[in-house]
């Protein structure tokens, strides 16, 4: 089956929900047995496999996370309450005290803060290395490193790594690898194929599509890591809401076709913004010259809406009264929504402190789906704007 039937038909099963085309909110905590033999039948081995109490899942949560599941060719899914929970319940499942992490310096700021507020407190020690390292990686394990953290393309800043590098690494030296991978989905990226052994969407974001839920997910190669990743959340006593599958299922259906015009949109607006003279850099992955081209280009087989452009250096007035006026894009600290965002950058959203660059100076943006010549002249308007100030 081709991946966009598969988006079309997977965790969809009519004949148990009397015919109806989407798999419906089931909303519970209690699950009543009709006998105490029933009751009881529970065991630790088959705990998992049917419905026992809101917490552990419903049949909305499963059906999220047999799609999701089937799309990232993993064996299961654990729908999280969020991207971000989904990451740290992750790092939770394998870490230990006196573990060690090597974790991406372009990992999304919340994930550093983690790092740095949550898991010393666990005696767990983390080092944020640098995203472009590939298989020199090598010489940062220690003998206690258990897990090597990767986001490609990195947040804010967009550097593109070399995951089957990474991998073989990790493997030969008994690391597990875990990967978010937000910006290309599962459909423009496949981590598992590539070895990884946990990937990791904030579904928060193109899933849902809309702007309209928190969700994450955690997609996992076998059953060992399945029930370690299951046990944490279910242990911690995280679980994502009936009514937020639903969204993330509804979103999923149509995730394919958005995406690609996402892409199209992001890529021509990109390239317009190129030639601007007030930019001067462009940070798209799908665009030589870009540093993260050649490996994109290789293991990627699309990108989303999602890019940044550095400007040249500019005051802050001058960038006020650009991004104020914006018509099409708004302000916001999100992206994957239908709609067009932009986000200027400030000491402690970009997490990857190796850039020289001020600030302020990077803007994020996210293309929707509006048409692009709209999106162009809104930009075209508010160079204007930042030159009169
Ligand atoms: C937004 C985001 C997250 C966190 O997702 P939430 O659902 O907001 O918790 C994680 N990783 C990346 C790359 C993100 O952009």
């Amino acid at each position: 089956m081709k991946q966009d039937t598969k988006i079309i038909k997977a965790g969809r099963h009519p004949e148990k929900c009397h015919g109806a085309v989407n798999p419906p909110v089931y909303r519970f905590s209690t699950i009543i047995f009709p006998t105490v033999k029933k009751l009881l039948s529970v065991t630790n081995e088959n705990k998992y496999d049917e419905t026992l109490y809101g917490r552990l899942g419903t049949p909305t949560t499963a059906a999220l996370e047999e799609a999701i599941a089937e799309l990232e060719g993993g064996s299961h899914c654990v729908a999280t309450p969020s991207g971000v929970a989904a990451i740290t319940i992750s790092l939770l499942a394998f870490l230990r005290a006196g573990d060690h992490l090597l974790m991406t310096n372009a990992a999304y700021h919340a994930v550093r803060d983690f790092c740095e507020a949550i898991l010393p407190g666990f005696g767990i020690e983390t080092t944020f290395y640098n995203p472009l390292l590939g298989k020199d990686i090598a010489s940062l394990i220690r003998t206690n490193t258990r897990v090597i953290f990767c986001e490609s393309p990195g947040s804010n800043t967009f550097e593109v790594q070399d995951i089957p590098a990474i991998v073989e690494v990790a493997h030969s030296n008994n690391c597990v690898v875990m990967l978010d991978n937000s910006w290309a989905t599962p459909l423009f990226f496949k981590p598992l194929q590539m070895g990884v052994d946990i990937s990791i969407q904030a579904g928060t974001k193109y899933i849902v599509g809309h702007s309209d839920a928190m969700l994450g997910t955690i997609t996992v190669s076998n059953r060992e890591n399945f029930l370690r990743v299951k046990d944490c959340a279910a242990k911690f006593g995280f679980c994502l809401g009936s009514e937020e599958a639903y969204l993330g299922l509804r979103g999923l259906r149509t995730l394919s076709v958005r995406l690609r015009q996402h892409m199209e949109n992001g890529i021509t607006l990109a390239n317009w913004l190129k030639n601007c003279p007030e930019v001067a850099r462009v940070m798209h992955p799908a665009l030589p010259p870009d540093p993260g081209y050649e490996i994109w280009k290789r293991d990627f087989s699309g990108a989303c809406g999602l890019f940044g452009i550095v400007l040249r250096p500019c005051t802050m007035a001058r960038l006020e009264a650009m991004l104020d006026g914006m018509n099409h894009f708004s302000l916001g600290y999100s992206w994957g929504g239908y709609e067009s965002l932009i986000l200027p950058m400030r000491t402690g959203i970009v997490a990857n402190r190796l850039q020289d660059e001020p600030m302020e100076a990077t803007l994020r943006i996210h293309a929707g789906l509006e048409d692009v010549e709209d999106l162009i002249s809104d930009f075209e308007q508010g160079f204007e704007r930042l030159r009169m100030v």
